[in-house]
């Protein structure tokens, strides 16, 4: 079998079989295909899709191109939750410590920045010292002494995801039903979560841009979990605008832990008791979303949620101290307010726009293995539906090299749509598939 082949008929538009499938994956994480092959093998499955036996066939190979986690004897449920990647998307810094104080077992593997999308785990990286690198059986004992621990893809789980995952970053493959679908759910299987709940955003800036496309690969990923014995449900949820104020890693840490003080953002509050509450009734803690709810707020309220953010933070190695001291993350050198061009009433903040911009300023990777600078990003100051007169601060730009300011500002201010008459902004949650 020659990868050359597989390529071509793929790009043909023809089902490729399981073994074929192998082939390319298999070689390609052990190096026996390089990554120009794979880079033309992802583009041609961009283009010409696959069929739900192929996107089935694609996760289990790469969900055991290593070694799948069982954790029945850590706890008998063991939560995950995971988004299809957006901007200003901090949910899992909120929600992870949020469930795991209310007795939920969280054990998750995350992803890096993805294309403009920012990744959880750079954003945990902006706490100084905190690691994502533990061996299976580190993850494990984390999980069983703090109920809460979050790895990247190490090279034995689910080691074809983080080289593609990579390779799809800087080669424009990311945007992709059978490819999105595969990468988070075969994580999901290795890291050995029964109950996982998808937070899949739709909107300019997601990956899934219409609503139609977001309930697809949501059900693609809720057949394949239900397929494995898992239990899964998912959250179609806006991502027209950015998600909260923050875009940029620390800056979305500092804005996480605001929210765990129960001082976060309405909207990106709004969305993590949503997805907590998700979390908490498919892993059995209570019987209704009311009841979920209600507890979430008494988590936040009582400060349980932000001590075991604390807690969580120092079990992997991070400076804790950020927590009632966030001046200790990463602080960028240029902190430069942006006016408003005119009156009027905001319209829309295209949220692609705002994750490139980010990316110029050095928030995420134009190629593999670029560095990123945690410090840098933006923070909203209004958003969509808020009047604001000509001069007032629209954004605030958190940069450290004038040459990248003066590259972002025009995406930056090319990202606000304006009216004269008054906006609703569209609606956060859309749908919950249970
Ligand atoms: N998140 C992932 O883990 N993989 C993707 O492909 C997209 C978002």
């Amino acid at each position: 079998m020659q990868a050359v082949e597989i390529i071509d008929k793929k790009r043909r538009g023809e089902e490729l079989s399981p073994e074929e499938i192998e082939h390319m994956v298999l070689g390609f994480t052990r190096g026996g295909v390089p990554d120009y092959q794979m880079a033309a093998w992802l583009m041609a499955v961009v283009c010409r899709g696959m069929s739900r036996q192929e996107t089935i066939d694609l996760t289990m190979t790469m969900a055991h191109s290593g070694a799948v986690l069982d954790l029945s004897d850590v706890a008998p449920v063991v939560v995950d939750k995971h988004s299809t990647g957006g901007v200003g998307d901090k949910t899992t810094l909120v929600v992870a410590p949020l469930v795991a104080c209310l007795g939920l077992y969280v054990g998750k593997m995350s992803g890096r920045g993805l294309g403009f999308s920012g990744g959880t785990l750079d954003k945990l990286e902006s706490i100084p010292g905190f690691s994502i690198d533990w061996t299976r059986d580190e993850f494990r004992h984390l999980l069983k002494q703090h109920g809460l621990v979050l790895a990247g893809q190490s090279a034995d789980l689910a080691p074809a995801d983080g080289k593609m995952y990579a390779l799809r970053d800087v080669t424009a493959t990311v945007e992709s039903l059978p490819l999105i679908a595969s990468s988070i759910m075969s994580k999901k299987i290795a890291a050995g979560a029964t109950a996982i709940v998808l937070d899949v955003k739709t909107g300019r800036g997601a990956f899934m841009k219409t609503e139609a496309q977001a309930v697809a690969l949501a059900e693609t990923m809720v057949q394949i979990g239900t397929g494995v014995g898992r239990r899964m449900s998912a959250v179609i949820a806006d991502m027209e605008q950015p998600l909260g104020l923050a875009v940029g890693n620390a800056l979305e840490v500092a804005e996480a832990i605001a929210t765990l003080r129960g001082d976060g953002p309405r909207d990106l509050t709004e969305h993590c008791l949503v997805v907590g509450a998700e979390m908490l009734l498919l892993g059995g803690r209570c019987a209704t979303d009311d009841d979920a709810i209600v507890m979430l707020r008494e988590a936040i309220s009582s400060g349980r949620a932000l001590a075991k953010f604390r807690e969580w933070v120092r079990a992997q190695g991070g400076d804790h101290k950020v927590v009632d001291d966030p001046t200790r993350l990463p602080r960028a050198s240029i902190v430069l307010p942006v006016k408003a061009p005119r009156s009027g009433y905001v319209a829309g903040i295209n949220a692609m726009h705002i994750g490139l911009a980010a990316v110029t300023l050095g928030a995420g990777r134009q190629k593999k293995g670029d560095p990123i600078d945690h410090a840098v990003g933006v923070e909203l100051q209004r958003k969509v539906g808020d009047q604001v007169s000509q001069g007032e601060t629209l954004l605030v730009i958190h940069a450290n090299q004038e040459q990248l300011v003066a590259e972002a500002m025009p995406k930056l201010l090319s990202a606000y749509a304006w009216s004269d008459m008054p906006v609703e902004p569209t609606p956060l949650i859309r749908r919950i598939i249970r």
